[in-house]
C-alpha cells in the first residue's frame, strides 16, 4: 500500500494572495512575462498542488526514516528520491522560472514561490536538491564565461547534473572570510584546489551523474578576509571540453551529518584535493587587470540572496502544512467539555471548540498568511524590477534587498513557532511518529540557522540595509506603511487595527532615530544588541500592513458573497486573521520597540562570569 501523504495546502488562500491581493496578472502585461496568461498561472498552480500532494507528499515520512548513507561509492539518498528526481524534471518543474530562451516557461518569481511553497511543504528535504542545482546554474548563467555557461548550465538545469553552494568550513561559518581553502593557479586557466568544507547540502549523492560545486576559495597571495575570496566551479567528476564526463576530480565526501531534521537531505563534509588532484575553474574566467577584489563574495551573494528567499519559502511550506494538519486533527479529536455548552452527545467535544485551541489555530493561520504576504510582496518587487528600466528598476531592486533579511529571518523563526504550536494542538500524539507534526518541527529548526543565521540577517539589516542610500530604503518602507495606515483609516472597517499599526510605526520611527543617534555616538554595539528584536518588529509591522490591506479587499468581497457560501467563510477567515494579527501579534513588537528606546544594556554590562559560576 502506498504511504499516505500528509501534505495539505490551502489553494484558495494562495489564489487570494496571487490574484486578488498581489495581482499576479499585472505582471503579465509587459516583458519579460507577457507570454503568460492568468489561465496558465492558475493551471500551473493546480498541477503543482497535484504533484506535491500525490507524488512528493507520500515520500515525507519514509525518506526521513531511511535518511542518507555514506558508502564506499559515495552518499546514497533514500531510494524514493531517485524516482522522484526523474519525475520532477520530466514534469518540467525545473523550467518554471527559467527564461524562455533557455527552454523554460519564464514565469515570474511570484508564481515560482507559490509553487515552491507547495513542493517544499510536501517534502522540504527533497526540494533542496533541485533548488540548489537551479541556483548554481543561475549563478553560472549570470557570471560564467560563454564556455562555462554552455558546459555547465544546461546540464544543471535539466537535472542531468546537480549543484551545490560551498562556503562553510569548520572554523569559518558566519565569518566566511576566515576561509582557508586555497586555489593555486596551474597556468592553464585551471586552479589546484585544496581545503575542507563542512555542512554542504547535497554535497554528495546519487541523484545525478555529476555534482558541480560552486565553492569559495582564496587564490594564492589574495588578501585576507572576504575580499580575497573567489568563486570556483569544481565538478565532482571532471568535465571534458565536449561535455562528457572524465575522471574523478579528487573531491571526497568524508562524512555526513546525523542531525535533528531534514534527514533525507545529505549534509556533507567535503575534502577538496586530498591527493593533490582537484581542479577548479574561476567563475567568469581570469579577472581583468584592475577588477575589484571581493568578486567571489559578490557573486556568491547573487546565489545567497536567492537562496535566502528560498529558505523563507521552505519555511512557509512546512509551517503551512503543519498548521493545516493540526487544524484537521482539532476537528476530529474529541476531548473535554465545552466551556459553556457541556459535553455534547459524544461525551466530549472536538478540541477545536476549546477557546485555547481556537487561539492556537488562529495564531498559526495569521502567521502563515502574514508570512506568505511578506514573501509575495518581496518577490513582486524583484519581478517589477525586471519589468522596469533605469532608476525605477534600481529602486525596486534596492527595496527587494531591504526585505531579504526580513523574509529569511522572520519567516524561518515563525516556522519554528508555528510547527511547535501545531504539535501542541495534538497533545501527546503530536510528539509521536504517528503524525507528521514532530517531523515538521524537526525539519523547520534548520531554517533560522543556514543561509546566514538569523543573527547575521539582523546585522545585515541594521548594519548595512538601514543606512543604504542615506536611509532612503527604510524611509520608503516607513512611507508605505504610513500610506497603508491612511488607506485603512479611510476604509473605516478596521479603525482599531489601523490605530495599532499607526502606533507601531511611531515607535519604529523613534527607534530608527535612536539607532542613528547611537551610531553617531559610535555605540554600534548597542545597535547590534537590538538588531534581532528590531528585525522581528519591522517584519511584524510589514506583515500587519499587508494583512490589513488584504482585509480591506476581503471585507469588500464579503459584501458581494452569498451568505454562508464558501467565499463568505473564506473572507471572514481572512478578516479574522488580519484582526488577530494587528491586535495580538503586533503589540508585542510595539512593546519591544518601546523597550529598545530605554537605556538598558544588561547583556553588554553583565560580566562574562556573571552568566553562571558553573564553570
Ligand atoms: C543542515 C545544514 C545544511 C547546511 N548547508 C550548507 C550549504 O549548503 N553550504 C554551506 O556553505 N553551508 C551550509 N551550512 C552551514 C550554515 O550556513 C552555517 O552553519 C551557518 O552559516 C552558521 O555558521 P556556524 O554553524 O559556523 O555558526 P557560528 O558562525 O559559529 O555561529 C554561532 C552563533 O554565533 C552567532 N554569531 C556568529 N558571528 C556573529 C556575529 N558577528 N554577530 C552576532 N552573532 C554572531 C550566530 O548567529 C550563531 O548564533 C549548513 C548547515 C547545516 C546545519
Amino acid at each position: 500500500m502506498a504511504d499516505p501523504s500528509f501534505f495539505k495546502a490551502d489553494l484558495r488562500a494562495l489564489e487570494f494572495d496571487l490574484f486578488e491581493q498581489f495581482r499576479l496578472p499585472e505582471l503579465f502585461t509587459a516583458a519579460p512575462f507577457d507570454h503568460i496568461s492568468e489561465e496558465d498561472a492558475r493551471l500551473i498552480l493546480k498541477e503543482a498542488h497535484t504533484f506535491a500532494s500525490e507524488v512528493i507528499g507520500p515520500t515525507l515520512g519514509p525518506t526521513d526514516r531511511e535518511g542518507c548513507t555514506l558508502t564506499p561509492e559515495g552518499v546514497k539518498v533514500p531510494g524514493a528520491f531517485r524516482t522522484l528526481w526523474r519525475q520532477y524534471y520530466e514534469n518540467g518543474w525545473n523550467t518554471l522560472e527559467l527564461p524562455e530562451a533557455q527552454g523554460g516557461q519564464g514565469a515570474p518569481r511570484l508564481l515560482g514561490v507559490a509553487v515552491g511553497e507547495l513542493m517544499s511543504g510536501a517534502n522540504t528535504a527533497f526540494h533542496m536538491y533541485p533548488g540548489l542545482s537551479m541556483a548554481a546554474a543561475a549563478v553560472i548563467r549570470a557570471f560564467g564565461t560563454p564556455e562555462q555557461r554552455e558546459l555547465y548550465a544546461p546540464k544543471l538545469e535539466s537535472g542531468e547534473w546537480a549543484g551545490t553552494m560551498v562556503l562553510t568550513e569548520p572554523h569559518a561559518g558566519s565569518d566566511v572570510g576566515l576561509s582557508l581553502t586555497k586555489a593555486t593557479p596551474n597556468g592553464d586557466g585551471s586552479y589546484h584546489i585544496s581545503g575542507n568544507k563542512i555542512f554542504i547540502s547535497g554535497g554528495d549523492h546519487d541523484l545525478a551523474d555529476n555534482i558541480v560545486h560552486l565553492a569559495l576559495a582564496r587564490i594564492d597571495g589574495a588578501p585576507k578576509g572576504t575580499r580575497g575570496l573567489s568563486l570556483f566551479i569544481i565538478p565532482k567528476l571532471r568535465v571534458n571540453p565536449d561535455g562528457s564526463l572524465g575522471e574523478p576530480n579528487d573531491v571526497t565526501c568524508t562524512h555526513i551529518e546525523h542531525k535533528l531534521g531534514i534527514h533525507a537531505s545529505a549534509t556533507a563534509a567535503l575534502s577538496f584535493g586530498e591527493n593533490g588532484g582537484c581542479l577548479g575553474y574561476l567563475l567568469g574566467g581570469e579577472p581583468d587587470p584592475g577588477e575589484p577584489s571581493g568578486e567571489g563574495m559578490r557573486r556568491m551573494f547573487h546565489m545567497m540572496n536567492g537562496a535566502r528567499v528560498a529558505v523563507a519559502v521552505q519555511a512557509l511550506g512546512v509551517a503551512s502544512t503543519a498548521y493545516l494538519n493540526a487544524l484537521d486533527y482539532a476537528r476530529t479529536r474529541l476531548q473535554g467539555a465545552h466551556i459553556t455548552r457541556g459535553r455534547g452527545d459524544k461525551g466530549a467535544v472536538p478540541i477545536i471548540e476549546h477557546p485555547d485551541v481556537r487561539r492556537m489555530l488562529l495564531e498559526m493561520k495569521a502567521i502563515v498568511e502574514g508570512c506568505r504576504a511578506l514573501i509575495y510582496h518581496t518577490v513582486r518587487l524583484r519581478d517589477r524590477a525586471r519589468m522596469a528600466q533605469g532608476e525605477a528598476a534600481e529602486a525596486l531592486e534596492d527595496d527587494y534587498s531591504l526585505y531579504i533579511p526580513l523574509v529569511k529571518a522572520h519567516v524561518s523563526d515563525m516556522a519554528v513557532h508555528v510547527t511547535s504550536t501545531a504539535l501542541q494542538v495534538y497533545g501527546g500524539a503530536g510528539y509521536t511518529q504517528d503524525y507528521p507534526a514532530e517531523q515538521y518541527l524537526r525539519d523547520a529548526r534548520i531554517f533560522p540557522i543556514y543561509e546566514g543565521t538569523n543573527g547575521i540577517q539582523a546585522l545585515d539589516l541594521v548594519g548595512r540595509k538601514l543606512g543604504q542610500h542615506q536611509g532612503a530604503l527604510v524611509q520608503r518602507f516607513g512611507k508605505e506603511v504610513h500610506q497603508a495606515v491612511k488607506a485603512v483609516q479611510a476604509h473605516g472597517a478596521f479603525a482599531a487595527e489601523a490605530a495599532v499599526l499607526a502606533g507601531a510605526l511611531e515607535q519604529f520611527n523613534a527607534v530608527l532615530g535612536r539607532f542613528l543617534q547611537l551610531s553617531l555616538e559610535g555605540a554600534m554595539e548597542r545597535v547590534a544588541l537590538h538588531a534581532t528584536p528590531f528585525l522581528d518588529a519591522m517584519a511584524r509591522l510589514a506583515i500587519a500592513r499587508l494583512l490589513l490591506e488584504g482585509a480591506l479587499r476581503a471585507h469588500d468581497a464579503l459584501q458581494q458573497a452569498a451568505p454562508d457560501s464558501q467565499d463568505a467563510l473564506f473572507y471572514q477567515g481572512r478578516i479574522a486573521a488580519a484582526r488577530y494579527y494587528a491586535n495580538h501579534l503586533l503589540p508585542p513588537a510595539v512593546a519591544c520597540l518601546q523597550a529598545m528606546q530605554g537605556e538598558d544594556a544588561s547583556p553588554l554590562d553583565i560580566p562574562d562570569g556573571g552568566f553562571s559560576l558553573a564553570f
